[in-house]
């Protein structure tokens, strides 16, 4: 198996299933490339969160996230 044919939930460690490098569960990936104006200045990081955690972080949200409804999937 390849590395990247595993990913992790990094605030619970679940894996998130994926086959043939195909996501079969849904997660948020995030990456950032912080820059100059930050603290960390050329790093990128990159982390996962699976749904439950998601919803976790963003019901702690002190302004709620704006939800719409997506009428095209890509
Ligand atoms: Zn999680």
């Amino acid at each position: 198996m390849k590395k990247e044919d595993t990913l992790f939930c990094n605030k619970c460690g679940k894996r998130i299933l994926m086959e043939n490098g195909l996501l079969k569960e849904d997660c948020v990936k995030i990456t950032k490339s912080w820059g100059y104006f930050s603290d960390k200045d050329g790093r990128r990081d990159t982390f996962c969160l699976c749904e439950s955690c998601y919803d976790e972080i963003t019901a702690a949200f002190v302004l709620p996230v704006p939800q719409e409804e997506q009428t095209e999937y890509v």
